[in-house]
């Protein structure tokens, strides 16, 4: 691949091109073809870069949004950690550049769009589709704390699916780089486990809360601990007041693994390379990562 680039976002738009000079990019590298979304602070474009016809997703920021927002800090962090990972389930980051007005993000291209449009689409997911995403999710966030980055913010709203439908961790804008328990309050409510919603320390544990919220999501339509006021979802999350609709119909090893992960006590949460041993996986996810529907 031409694009390889490590960045760093302390300098103006340094991309390495493969074994190659560093690579200052502008926007005349880039053909820009059709908008693939609007976001809160710009637009996605498919773009290709023209010296190696390597199709990408540009994503343009408009500077005074986000100073007006006063996130220029956490899109700093946001480039710094994503684009210093490499999975095949996280988005990669190739690099970025500015001009007076615009940062410009290059992004690998996620032909098949939102995973959030797909379970619109079809209100919940079969066990085989769940339990193939769930591992593939797993797997990036073994990879991630690994390299000491929680999440923080695993959601629909923040996974897109590739050209094979591989599952794709795409906004790292809550993540956090750390070797100490963290205690900042970050997030959207539903997703958040206890100790972020009390405010008391957290860890990468973080992460097992949310993937657990995610699974039951993926299978039932809706987050375990919906409510039309916040002070409630707040109160069933402290609560972790977990209740199985009998609709739709969900296997007991799909609630067993679910009722291991959304677990109060962070230290009891059910390890991530024990969930993807868990007899619920092993016998629904696709191997491959990839589901074909
Ligand atoms: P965002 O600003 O990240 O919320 O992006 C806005 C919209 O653009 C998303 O909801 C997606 O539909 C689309 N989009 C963003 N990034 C990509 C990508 N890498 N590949 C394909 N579509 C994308």
């Amino acid at each position: 691949m031409a694009i390889a680039s490590d960045t760093q976002p302390q300098e103006k738009a340094s991309t390495e091109v493969s074994g190659e000079e560093k690579k200052r990019w502008t926007l005349n590298d880039f053909d820009i073809g059709k908008p693939l979304g609007r976001g809160k602070f710009g637009h996605v474009y498919l773009a290709r870069e023209k010296r190696s016809n390597h199709i990408v997703a540009l994503k343009v920021l408009f500077k005074s949004q986000l100073q007006q927002s006063q996130v220029e800090h956490q899109l700093r962090r946001e480039v710094e950690i994503q684009s210093h990972l490499r999975h095949p389930n996280i988005l990669r980051l190739y690099g970025y550049f500015y001009d007076q007005k615009r940062v410009y993000l290059i992004l690998e291209y996620a032909a098949k769009g939102e995973l959030y449009k797909e379970l619109q689409k079809c209100k919940y997911f079969s066990e085989r589709r769940a339990a193939t995403y769930v591992a593939s999710l797993a797997r990036a966030l073994i990879y991630c704390h690994g390299k000491h980055v929680i999440h923080r913010d695993i959601k629909p709203e923040n996974l897109l699916i590739g050209a094979q439908g591989e599952l794709k961790i795409a906004d790292f804008g809550w993540s956090v780089h750390t070797f100490n328990r963290r205690q900042t309050m970050c997030g959207t409510l539903d997703y958040l486990p206890p100790e972020m919603v009390e405010s008391v320390e957290h860890d990468a544990s973080v992460d097992i809360w949310s993937l657990g919220v995610l699974c039951y999501e993926f299978l039932y339509g809706v987050p375990p601990f919906e409510a039309k006021e916040h002070s409630d979802t707040y109160r069933r999350i402290v609560q972790v007041d977990l209740k199985f609709p009998p609709k739709p119909i969900v296997s007991s090893a799909a609630k067993d693994l679910i009722s291991q992960m959304l677990v109060k006590d962070s230290a009891e949460r059910l390890p991530l390379h024990k969930l993807l041993d868990h007899p619920w996986i092993v016998q629904n996810a696709d191997p491959s990562g990839i589901f074909r529907g």
